[in-house]
């Protein structure tokens, strides 16, 4: 195996880790900055397959950080999922991709990690509600998974083993875990990167069935600041997610179509309560009738109606481009696709 030569040739993988990083699965939640470097990492490193949810698509403002995309995946508007398993497949024909554009809500990632028990889940969000559903689902299955986040210059990453670690519920607390987000101050793509090192370091060792760093580790790469935090105190007897009287809180499933602002974007999208492929013939129609443009490719469609452009994904989500107001958008949704 001349191509995992020199990853064979560190001790601690060694041929037998290779083969067992071969054997392994990854579920990827997230396709942005992060997952776009953890899975060209990982899939480099020959893992044997590897799962990524992301409800997003490429824009040109994503190129800047995001390594795996090109400038025709932001011109075709291509769903990251899709365009991150093109890219890797071009990268490794060897390992399994399986994309999945959708929103990792509560029901679908405990549905993909029912079916597939993945060896470890690797957070790439940039969002905490979310990365509560993961913690949830990581104890309820007792998958590992592992924390990243980053903002300007200043990352964090941690690994949560069921039983073994507090969670992350168990730190929200205690620990600044940070609320800025990348589009309020911005980022710079070396900490997206020192992030993802920590991250596919511990992943690799959980491949080998190597102990990982129980600690936190918190670092400003402009400032040169590092820090290791031992958290192992921290777990709570009360957790509702990882103590004896947990109840899952993250898991609890919601049936009513949901709106969130998109972090800093002027955007807002709308989860409806009822999913799955919608007729959108009608609408098609109705805006063809107006002269409204639409572009359309095989996951999604777009059009501009005023100021607002809407992006309407075939599994029924869809995002309004050029407002932060849930009210507003609740009126623009309703007026025109409720
Ligand atoms: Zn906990």
């Amino acid at each position: 195996m001349e191509r995992y030569s020199r990853q064979q040739l560190f001790a601690p993988i060694g041929e037998r880790g290779q083969q067992s990083i071969r054997e392994k699965h990854v579920l990827l939640i997230g396709a942005g900055a992060l997952g776009a470097a953890n899975a060209e990492t990982l899939v480099r490193a020959g893992i044997g397959k590897i799962t990524i949810i992301d409800r997003d698509y490429v824009e040109w403002s994503n190129l800047q950080r995001q390594q795996l995309y090109t400038e025709e995946d932001a011109t075709n508007r291509l769903p990251k999922a899709i365009a991150a398993a093109v890219h890797l497949r071009a990268i490794n024909r060897d390992v399994v991709v399986e994309p999945i554009v959708a929103d990792a809500d509560a029901r679908l990632l405990e549905h993909v990690v029912a079916r597939e028990r993945p060896h470890v889940m690797i957070d790439s969000t940039d969002n905490f509600d979310v990365r509560m559903i993961i913690n949830d689902v990581s104890q309820k299955y007792d998958v590992p998974w592992i924390y990243g986040a980053c903002v300007g210059s200043y990352g964090l990453s941690y690994v949560i083993v069921p039983n073994e670690t507090p969670c992350l519920r168990c730190l929200l607390e205690e620990v600044p875990l940070g609320n800025a987000t990348c589009d309020t101050v911005g980022i710079i793509s070396p900490v997206v990167h020192m992030v993802v090192a920590h991250q596919t370091a511990e992943a690799l060792k959980i491949c080998v069935h190597v102990q990982v760093n129980r600690k936190l580790v918190s670092f400003d790469i402009w400032h040169g600041q590092y820090r290791m935090i031992d958290v192992h105190k921290l777990k709570k007897d009360d957790c509702p997610s990882c103590s004896e009287k947990r109840t899952y809180p993250a898991l609890q499933y919601e049936n009513e179509t949901k709106f969130a602002v998109l972090c800093g974007r002027e955007t807002v999208q709308i989860r409806p309560a009822h999913r799955g492929e919608r007729e959108w013939t009608t609408l098609l129609s109705f805006l063809t009738k107006r002269g409204i443009q639409v572009e359309q490719n095989e996951y999604l469609f777009s059009f501009t109606i005023h100021r607002y452009r809407f992006v309407v994904f075939f599994d029924g989500r869809v995002f309004i481009h050029g407002t932060n107001d849930v009210q507003e958008a609740k009126r623009l949704y309703y007026q025109y696709l409720g």
